[in-house]
């Protein structure tokens, strides 16, 4: 059985819909301890047997890189709000998103597990990237919401 989570950032310009075999309980809740993350409150999941889709309307996403300068944070620029975070793994784009970000309904009430990524290598982050992240297409279209 699959389900399919959709959400959108505050002011719709971008939305994701996230293809899982899991339904939302059982995907992992992760709250990221760097300074970006924590600042935004961001509380991320990802499913590698998971496909996450983001639409969004023409110029509307904004990408912030910092730190190791492999990833792409994906930010509405309409309304700021932090979407996704993305990195191209052997020519794949892969990335996790923030489920507080699009607003994703069936994580309410849930402790998020503490992250600390600090001490990790590049090649340790792209090796835990490659078992945890998931693949994503990003397309330039109008939301259909
Ligand atoms: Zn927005």
């Amino acid at each position: 059985m699959s389900h399919q989570l959709a959400g959108h950032c505050h002011c719709g310009a971008v939305r994701a819909i996230l293809d899982t075999p899991r339904a939302a309980a059982d995907l992992p809740l992760r709250a990221c301890q760097c300074s970006f993350c924590r600042t935004r409150g961001a509380l991320t999941t990802s499913d590698p047997e998971g496909h996450l889709h983001i639409e969004a309307a023409p110029g509307s996403v904004n990408r912030y890189r910092f730190g190791l300068r492999v990833t792409d944070f994906l930010l509405c620029a309409e309304c700021g709000a932090y979407v996704a975070a993305v990195s191209e793994i052997e020519g794949a784009l892969m990335g996790v998103l923030n489920v507080r970000g699009v607003d994703l309904a069936g994580f309410e009430g849930r402790d998020p597990d503490p992250m600390i990524y600090d001490e990790e290598t590049p090649d340790q982050r792209l090796a835990r990237r490659q078992d945890r992240w998931m693949p994503v297409a990003l397309v330039e279209a109008q939301p259909s919401i």
